[in-house]
């Protein structure tokens, strides 16, 4: 099979990584890939919202399958967009399509999903700005703090925990009137404040069966000790000790199989990964979020414990016969370290070289934001690269993906020497 993988982050490379490992692949593509994924397969310069270009490279070359890493080509639609055109239609494209992306594109269209199928979630209303003096009133009734998020997709910037009645009532209208987060918050959700402690769960569904993949706990913030603005995430490990089997009981009878059952209820076909974003609440399971697609750096963590073929197994999402294939996970630990450059997130520096990667031998380190300059990796995003070891016990795991971090060299570059220490 020829295979092209979409998007340019971690999670693309260490998807490239598993999937070169599968003896059906004969050519994989990556577009537009980084400096890393060259090593498993052909990087193709194109974006990822170009659709027509990826269309016409796929007939070109004889593409077989379709791997769409991030959530906006899913929200843009790439995948009714194959499935439109008579030469592209019998093309597998591993990600839902358009009308299932809502799930993470809008979350009153979630929080909708979610009530209507029984799916515990926190307690929410929408507004929009001819409902402001309704959701303005009706913050005055809620308990603080207070969830504010933004509808659509806000690149992870969307969501404000409201410590006030005043903070809230003033970030409302800035969402709604001033449009703070630009179309993004033309609504806003208004959500019960959860605390807990939060894991993500991955799911992998052709539609009818699913399977389930191993939890993660990721970290947001940028400093160490939780610290700071929040990140596309700093790093990650799986699995997650206080998510026992209990718990992933509960996940599973009140939390996935109730959305697969709303997916198919609801007539919504879905082919492809369900990020669920969990809140533990006192032993009991809340969704926070959906995402469509794998998390950043939760892959990282997540694919090195699947032992079977990738490939099999997203097969098996194209052909809808995902029960039929097998899931064998390693017992193992994974722990991912990301490198971030000096700045993140805010404006960062780039264009750095990058020393000693070749010199990691007991981690995989996954390129992020990186480019090639006369075959030298150099620095061309915030989160650089990601490493991960992974180990028999959680201590060794984290030991050497902290260590192997710290080899690495490139100027400014910063990363939390805490990652998963909390866990122990
Ligand atoms: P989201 O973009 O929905 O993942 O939200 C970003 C972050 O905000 C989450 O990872 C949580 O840490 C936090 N958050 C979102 N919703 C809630 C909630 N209802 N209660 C507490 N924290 C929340």
């Amino acid at each position: 099979m020829n295979i092209l993988i979409i998007g340019s982050g971690g999670r693309e490379s260490a998807f490239a990584w598993k999937m070169a490992q599968s003896n059906r692949v004969s050519q994989l593509y990556i577009a537009p890939g980084n400096a890393g994924t060259g090593r498993y397969g052909q990087n193709v310069p194109l974006q990822v919202n170009d659709f027509d270009g990826i269309a016409d490279f796929v007939t070109r070359h004889r593409v077989d399958m379709v791997v769409v890493g991030p959530e906006e080509p899913l929200v843009n639609g790439i995948h009714d967009y194959f499935l439109e055109h008579p030469d592209l239609r019998h093309i597998p494209v591993i990600g839902p399509q358009q009308q299932a992306a809502q799930l993470e594109g809008s979350k009153d269209f979630a929080k909708q999903f979610m009530v209507r199928h029984g799916i515990p979630t926190a307690a929410a209303r929408s507004f929009d700005k001819t409902t402001l003096s309704e959701g303005l009133a009706y913050l005055e009734t809620q308990h603080l703090p207070i969830v504010l998020k933004a509808d659509g997709l806000a690149a992870g910037k969307g969501v404000l925990i409201c410590a006030t009645l005043e903070e809230a009532k003033a970030e409302l209208r800035a969402m709604l009137e001033d449009a703070k987060f630009g179309k993004a918050s033309r609504k806003v959700v208004i959500e019960e404040y959860l605390s807990g402690i939060e894991l993500s769960v991955f799911v992998l569904t052709d539609g009818n069966s699913y399977k389930v993949l191993p939890p993660a706990k990721d970290y947001k913030r940028i400093g160490e000790g939780d610290t700071g603005l929040n990140t596309g995430g700093m790093g990650s490990v799986s699995p997650v000790p206080f998510a026992d089997n209990e718990f992933l009981d509960k996940v599973e009878e009140r939390i996935i199989i109730p959305t697969i059952e709303g997916l198919k209820k609801d007539g919504i076909p879905y082919k492809g990964f369900i990020f669920i974003g969990l809140m533990n609440v006192a032993g009991d399971p809340y969704v926070i979020e959906y995402n469509v697609r794998m998390g950043d750096p939760e892959t990282e963590s997540v694919l090195p414990r699947i032992e079977s073929d990738l490939v099999d197994l997203l097969q098996g999402v194209a052909e809808g016969n995902l029960f039929e294939r097998s899931l064998v996970l390693s017992p193992k630990t994974a722990a991912t370290v990301v490198l971030v450059s000096a700045g993140y997130p805010g404006a960062y520096e780039s264009g750095k070289a990058i020393n000693n990667i070749e010199n990691v031998k007991d981690s995989m380190v996954f390129h992020a934001g990186t480019t090639e300059v006369n075959g030298v990796a150099h620095t061309a995003g915030g989160r650089v690269l990601a490493v991960t070891a992974l180990e028999d016990t959680m201590f060794e795991a984290l030991q050497q993906a902290t260590a192997d971090a710290g080899r690495i060299y490139f100027e400014g570059k910063y990363f939390r020497k805490d990652i998963g220490f909390d866990l122990l």
